[in-house]
């Protein structure tokens, strides 16, 4: 960093993003990305799309897009905010809201207690509990906003709809963030919740379940009044944040829904049979509902089963935190790189713990 850079800003830590390597025969299970392509619907549109548009900026409303994300979801325009990637609008709500300090889980995102940091907004974080599991009652003291990633990452675990609704009746003095990313490989979205709380907002990204985490694209849901001030942030930042080539490939991606939700079940069922095949094999593994396992060897450590991974080809992630350093957290690849993988953890656990 140069001499000149506020002190401040040089003591962030900053988030460390999975590895994109360039090989090309590696199998990529660090990112959470999908492993099939996004929707055909977005290739047509990629197609017909006019390159001497992008000459003029886009527009900064995205209005298109977001009638259509409207009414995929049966909301209005009025309630759905879009911006690159649920990144940015992760960090405008904790910019917006967090002043009165902010409460989210010990083991989640690792971006939140950076967007604190950035934002310079206190934050607590509260401890899930010896399974992991989120305790909403522990929430239940003063805090100016709450961020509770549903399923959590990287645990996969989902909480029922009926805990995040208790928190939004708690009190309604404070905001109450729930982070979607993994949703559609759960069971039970907050959206239903956006109507009744005026405090509830839902945040959503196209990084995963809709296969374009390149494309930068996520967006919010909720009350009017919420959605405005996150578009003052916006507007105060970058009001052109979403491309007009990814508003349009943004819109197209929801028009082939049987596609999507094709994809989403096939990852589904190659999850739940590694989630077995890791039982199998004495591995703890959590009862994930997102795109990816979470689990524990029976004798191998997090950080050597996932070098040993590599060093077989296949990329998965470790957090050397606490609690969860002896796991890792494995993205649902393709029908093909489960089978490869579970071969491959079981021939791991052969060689380094001699296990049959
Ligand atoms: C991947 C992820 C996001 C966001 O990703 P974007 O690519 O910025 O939309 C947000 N929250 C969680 C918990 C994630 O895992």
């Amino acid at each position: 960093m140069s001499k000149y850079l506020d002190p401040d800003l040089n003591s962030l830590d900053e988030y460390v993003p999975g590895k994109q390597p360039k090989l090309e025969r590696i199998i990529k299970l660090n990112t959470n990305e999908s492993p099939y392509p996004p929707s055909p619907s977005v290739f047509r549109a990629m197609a017909r799309f006019d390159t001497e548009k992008l000459r003029l900026y886009c527009d900064p409303e995205s209005y298109s897009l977001r009638s259509a994300i409207a009414e995929y979801h049966k909301k209005a325009p009025e309630n759905v905010v879009v911006t690159s990637g649920s990144d940015d609008i992760l960090n405008f709500i904790f910019k917006a809201y967090g002043k009165g300090g902010v409460l989210f889980p010990d083991i989640t995102y690792g971006f939140y207690s950076i967007f604190a940091d950035q934002n310079k907004v206190p934050y607590q974080t509260v401890p899930l509990d010896g399974d992991f599991k989120i305790r909403i009652s522990d929430y239940e003291k003063d805090s100016s906003l709450v961020v509770i990633a549903n399923p959590n990452a990287p645990t996969g675990l989902e909480i029922p709809v009926s805990d995040i609704e208790a928190l939004a009746a708690y009190s309604e003095n404070r905001v109450i963030a729930v982070d979607e990313a993994y949703i559609d490989f759960g069971r039970e979205s907050a959206l239903s919740l956006t109507e009744k709380y005026k405090n509830v907002i839902v945040v959503r990204t196209y990084s995963k379940s809709r296969a374009l985490a390149g494309a930068r694209l996520g967006y919010a849901i909720a009350d009017r009044e919420l959605i405005d001030d996150i578009k003052k942030l916006k507007n105060c930042t970058n009001p052109y944040n979403v491309s007009s080539l990814v508003q349009v490939l943004g819109e197209a991606s929801l028009e082939d829904d049987d596609y999507f939700r094709n994809c989403c079940s096939r990852i589904i069922s190659s999850r739940e049979k590694l989630k077995a095949a890791l039982s199998d094999l004495g591995y703890t593994v959590t009862d994930s509902k997102a795109n990816f396992v979470f689990a524990k060897s029976p004798g191998v450590s997090g950080e050597k089963l996932a070098e040993a991974l590599f060093q077989r080809g296949i990329l998965v992630r470790h957090f050397a935190k606490d609690r969860i350093s002896d796991y890792v957290r494995i993205s649902i690849g393709s029908e093909n790189d489960t089978e490869i993988l579970i071969k491959t953890i079981g021939e791991i656990e052969n060689e380094i713990c001699g296990n049959k």
